[in-house]
């Protein structure tokens, strides 16, 4: 099975002062990452002092790339910039820039090729609606989105999925373990079936969407979770070591 990750996404949060969580979180991660990959992703504002705070202790990470190089962009951030100030991870296809920045799968696919081109592992995020969830469409969602999202050339080394059900996301509310496993059992299956059993089996696929430290320890047990993406629980340095520790 492979090593777990997890995974903070700070989303658009944290200002200088919010530095200190990461001093918290270095600190008592030390000795930690054993068994397992720890990750932060903050706003790209705090990368750069994120790395040297992080060092040797937790891997940081962008939250989004362009799918160029450089140019006339204003206002992106290439995965190359990102790598060159130590990052290593960048998520790319976050449901709030499908949703908000009218990302495309085709635009997330050229996301993680540019990621690979810099040399980062992608983690490409997929999730259904609320509406998908209740018309029993997931799985057809999930797989159309798996298939356009992720490039031919996919490897356990260059890319982690992450399953967050968009209806999950800040709710407090969670699939049960069950319709979790099943997701999961689907995305390895899918994965399998496109790019052989050997890189599907060592693919991280990670679950995100209200994991807090009273539930990571019963959905980081399920078989084919291999790791958690935490948003709001990761701000706080107690509950991202407290999820780290569950796992
Ligand atoms: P929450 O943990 O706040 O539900 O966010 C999940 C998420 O979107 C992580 O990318």
């Amino acid at each position: 099975t492979p090593r777990p990750l997890i995974a903070g996404n700070w989303k658009m949060n944290g200002l200088l002062r919010h530095l200190t969580e990461l001093e918290a979180i270095s600190g008592a991660c030390a000795g930690m990452g054993e068994g397992k990959d720890l990750l932060i992703c903050p706003p790209a504002t705090l990368l750069s002092a994120s790395a040297g705070l992080l060092f040797g202790k937790a891997a940081i990470g962008g939250q989004d790339c362009h799918a160029e190089t450089s140019g006339a962009y204003t206002g992106d951030v290439a995965a190359e910039m990102l790598a060159d100030l130590g990052a290593t991870y960048v998520i790319v296809g976050h449901s709030e820039r499908r949703a908000g920045h009218g990302e495309s799968d085709a635009d997330v696919r050229a996301k993680a090729q540019a990621a690979w081109r810099a040399g980062l592992t992608a983690i490409i995020c997929l999730g259904e609606s609320a509406e998908d969830h209740e018309a029993g469409e997931k799985l057809r969602v999930l797989g159309a989105q798996l298939a356009a999202s992720v490039p031919d050339g996919m490897s356990a080394k260059n890319t982690v999925i992450a399953y967050e059900p968009i209806w999950a996301i800040g709710s407090g509310r969670t699939p049960t373990t069950e319709d979790i496993a099943n997701v999961h059992d689907f995305l390895r299956q899918n994965l399998a079936e496109r790019f052989g059993k050997e890189v599907a089996d060592g693919v991280r696929l990670l679950y995100g969407g209200s994991v807090k430290p009273d539930n990571a320890a019963e959905i980081l047990a399920i078989v084919n979770v291999d790791g958690a993406l935490i948003g709001g629980a990761s701000l706080k340095a107690a509950d991202f070591v407290a999820i780290c520790r569950a796992c």
